[in-house]
């Protein structure tokens, strides 16, 4: 009970004081969210309100255009692009278009609560069909949103003042980046596509505390509402924005973070076969058989593998370390703040040699060798396969040491693509005190925060 009143103060302030935002030439407030898996047109969906439901033109939310006073209502989509809404008993109460200009509240118009399924969410709920899919969409003010998504993205248990930073983060990205899913009909998805949102079935008073506290603060950068992407681990230093993207921003700049350093995916290993390599490589159409050997040949200045070059028993690639990441799985390989280690390849096998007065056996690496015969011809080793040049004949070490690695193994630091705030960086600088406007100007550069709802 006393969560339904807290509820209810919550939403009646943020509509008492709603922030309009300018997003290109229209202000925004509520937005469309594509909530749980698409339904083929016979697929019922089914809607619960503990107060019935009322029905509105999304244009004009000050008056309904029909009440329902079942507790239960069923949706089908057909093949007209209509919305038919039943009642248990399978009667046909209405019909309204699947473009989405129609939504669906709760009667309960102070603490709108629809149950989507199994999902409950705030506000409303409407519907798009699509070919033979109807899409589901929640219609939610934007506060009420960032309630579902800050849980989904931060531990709640976290210090109270990297949830506040979160929040301004969340909103501000957010805002900016509203665009992502307008050719579909809506505005963002519920995933780490855009943000993971679960609805009200997620929410926690922390983070709602959080998101009520920061209300109408944004993250500002010569006076424009920026976006700030950020990513939960940066392994000890974060990545500038061109780097991943390409794009150069002056308040995406790499900093040192040594708040990262001691949690969880501070740092990790994998290891993979030649084998397991080469397959995920040739479903991402790269095929060069199996992998004889990877060498990191170009780092960013916060250590990050930039590009990669794979010999393979067929050919050789070059590829950025970020779509490196995404061919072996950007939840296997955290992130591109990795070393490699080979077992069994030339790095680790030993070549002695005893030079011509006898001396020795001195260790040599086989990279970069130069070995010259009895007529004093130099041979200098060609890529990674260095060979010896007799008289007659050519042999090449690399063969015949059998060098090819049986394991890659990538030692990395941090978790995601290390651009803007390290979550664990920012809830380790709030345990150690900082506030969350020193957290949010540590991880993006001369950056102001504005309050546009108080
Ligand atoms: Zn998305």
């Amino acid at each position: 009970m006393k969560k339904i009143i807290c509820m209810i103060m919550i939403v009646t302030v943020f509509i008492g004081a709603m922030p309009l935002i300018s997003y290109g030439d229209k202000y925004v407030d509520f937005i469309d969210v594509k909530i749980e898996q698409n339904k083929e047109l016979n697929e019922t969906v089914r809607l619960f309100s503990e107060y019935g439901f009322y029905i509105y033109e999304k244009d004009r939310k000050d008056r309904d255009v029909l009440d329902i006073i079942d507790t239960e209502i069923h949706i089908l989509g057909n093949y007209a692009d209509d919305i038919e809404i039943y009642s248990v008993d399978g009667l046909l109460i209405t019909t309204i278009p699947g473009d989405g200009s129609v939504i669906i509240g709760s009667q309960d118009e102070n603490n709108s609560i629809i149950k989507v399924d199994e999902n409950r969410y705030r506000d409303y709920i409407t519907f798009l069909i699509n070919g033979n899919s109807v899409i589901i969409i929640n219609h939610i003010y934007i506060e009420n949103y960032l309630f579902g998504v800050l849980p989904r993205e931060i531990p709640a248990s976290s210090a109270a003042d990297a949830l506040k930073a979160q929040a301004i983060i969340a909103r501000s990205y957010t805002h900016t980046t509203l665009n992502k899913h307008r050719s579909e009909g809506y505005d963002l998805c519920s995933t780490t596509h855009c943000q993971v949102y679960g609805g009200y079935e997620w929410e926690h008073p922390a983070t709602n505390q959080a998101i009520i506290h920061t209300y109408g603060e944004y993250i500002a950068y010569d006076g424009q509402i920026i976006n700030t992407p950020y990513h939960s681990n940066s392994g000890g230093h974060t990545e500038s924005s061109e780097k991943v993207w390409g794009g150069k921003l002056p308040y995406l700049v790499g900093v040192q973070d040594k708040f990262s350093m001691n949690s969880p995916n501070s740092s990790w290993s994998i290891k993979l076969t030649p084998g397991e390599l080469g397959s995920k490589l040739s479903t991402n159409g790269i095929n060069i058989g199996d992998v004889k050997d990877l060498e990191i040949i170009e780092t960013t200045s916060s250590k990050r593998v930039e590009k990669v070059k794979i010999i393979g028993t067929t050919g050789e690639e070059v590829i950025t370390g970020e779509k490196l990441r995404s061919i072996i799985g950007a939840n296997d390989l955290k992130s591109t703040l990795f070393s490699i280690d080979k077992e069994g390849s030339s790095n680790t096998k030993k070549v002695y040699v005893l030079d011509g007065s006898g001396q020795g056996p001195k260790e040599v690496g086989l990279s970069g060798m130069n070995i010259v015969d009895g007529n004093n011809k130099t041979t200098v080793s060609r890529n990674l396969s260095n060979r010896v040049r007799g008289n007659e004949t050519t042999t090449d070490i690399e063969g015949a040491l059998n060098v090819q690695a049986r394991t890659f193994t990538f030692q990395g630091k941090g978790y995601g693509h290390g651009v803007g705030m390290s979550q664990y960086g920012a809830i380790e600088m709030a345990k150690l005190g900082y506030n969350y406007e020193e957290i949010i100007k540590h991880y993006y550069n001369s950056v102001e925060i504005i309050n546009l709802g108080k």
